[in-house]
């Protein structure tokens, strides 16, 4: 689960980072209030998940600034705010379609002398969390990170010690802080630390760390993502969720305890178990297609489940073929091919169906597709699934209309 930028700077607030003062609008009359109230130049930044959003568009405005804007003048904060209200903003993250803003941060402009990445990730290679840094922050972080990769300073950190103060401390001389900003470099990279640890993040980003010429150190960028399965144990993050910035289909997914992932491709696939379903888009891929989406309905779905799962599929208009590949351990396959039956009758297929069936009673299962008289292709095996499957998607693509 991600968060917005001026929630995760209310985190690293509350553990002790200093970042810079900010208030929360949703109209344009509301962002010349707290204009006001700042009464500095401020900078407007819309509030989406998505990051590049400095660099990013209002999509159709004909306005040439991104969704984090520099304003001065009183007189222009309301126009700003028009913009950035009505238009979605697309930036590298977002997809061509953008994001609807429904909220901007006001926040007070910082004089910036230099802009420092300070990030935190789960390394699986080292399997620990890692602290990563980079004199050469800001917006083109990503540029410097595939040019000059040895410039990425990174730090293990054991996550029952936390962040040691030797190891904050050779980050900030290596990233070239000076004097008074060494403690005050150190604190933001103990804060964002603990956020990340305490939190169970799965990253955490200040892109950018700035230094101030007065030697003040800022977090003025945030950018965090939970764990989703550590969600549970932190009711005060799930608080924080926004659903306008998540799929539609993967939320409603989610609320049937189904787990699905959104893809670009035409093949819906209705899979038990993430391994399988794995290893049933690979194939897919393997034999010249590509999958619309990632589901698993899990080890023990019921009819509700997979109605509900073929919904979703079918409500993708992007969705050409589906193929249902189920293997029958701890569901059996009669009662799988039971609820598919079932499923068929309640959600009228607009496309073609390969069903590939294996494993417990199997006979059975496929004897009570073939009996019912549904339009389903049935497949041997994973190869002849695949195969199937992308050839259907293919000719439903060519048919006219
Ligand atoms: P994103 O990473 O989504 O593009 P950022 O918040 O990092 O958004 O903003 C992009 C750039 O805009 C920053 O690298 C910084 O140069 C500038 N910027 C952002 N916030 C401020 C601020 N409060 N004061 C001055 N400049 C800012
Ligand atoms: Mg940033």
């Amino acid at each position: 689960m991600k968060i917005h930028e001026f929630q995760a700077k209310e985190l690293l607030l509350a553990a002790g980072a200093p970042v810079p003062r900010g208030i929360v609008v949703s109209s344009p009359a509301e962002a010349v209030k707290a204009f006001d109230q700042i009464g500095r130049p401020v900078v407007l930044k819309a509030q989406i998940h998505a990051g590049g959003r400095g660099k990013g568009r209002f999509k159709d405005s004909g306005k040439d600034f991104g969704g984090v804007k520099y304003i001065k003048n009183r007189d222009e904060v309301g126009t700003v705010a028009e913009v950035i209200f009505k238009y979605p903003l697309v930036t590298k993250q977002t997809g061509a379609q953008g994001q609807k803003v429904s909220k901007v941060l006001v926040q007070d402009a910082a004089d910036i002398a230099r802009e420092i990445y300070l990030g935190m990730v789960v390394d699986r290679a080292v399997g620990l969390p890692v602290v990563m840094a980079c004199a050469e922050g800001g917006v083109e972080i990503e540029e410097v990170a595939a040019r000059s990769p040895e410039k990425i300073l990174k730090v293990a950190v054991d996550p029952n010690a936390g962040l040691q103060p030797f190891q904050a401390r050779r980050l900030a001389f290596e990233l070239d802080f000076k004097g008074d900003e060494v403690p005050r470099a150190e604190k933001i990279m103990h804060a964002l630390a603990r956020v990340f640890l305490d939190k169970d993040c799965s990253l955490a980003e200040i892109n950018p760390l700035v230094v101030t010429p007065k030697g003040e150190v800022l977090a003025l960028d945030a950018k965090m993502t939970f764990d989703d399965n550590a969600l549970f144990r932190h009711p005060d993050i799930e608080a924080l969720r926004d659903e306008n910035e998540e799929d539609a289909a993967e939320l409603r997914a989610a609320r049937s305890g189904l787990s699905f992932i959104s893809l670009t491709g035409n093949i819906g696939c209705l899979v038990n178990g993430a391994g399988l379903a794995m290893s049933t888009m690979d194939i897919i891929q393997y034999h010249g297609g590509s999958p619309a989406n990632f589901l698993d309905v899990g080890g023990g779905a019921n009819k509700d489940q997979v109605t509900e799962a073929l919904r979703i599929l079918l409500a993708d208009q992007r969705v050409k073929a589906v193929l249902i590949n189920i293997f029958g351990g701890i569901m059996k396959c009669d009662i799988i091919a039971a609820a598919v039956i079932a499923a068929f009758k309640e959600v009228k297929p607009r496309v073609p169906f390969v069903v590939r069936l294996e494993g417990t009673n199997v006979a059975e299962g496929r004897k009570m597709l073939e009996d019912s008289g549904l339009n389903l292709t049935p497949a041997t095996d994973l190869t002849d699934a695949a195969k199937k499957v992308v050839a259907a998607a293919k000719e439903c693509l060519h048919r006219p209309g």
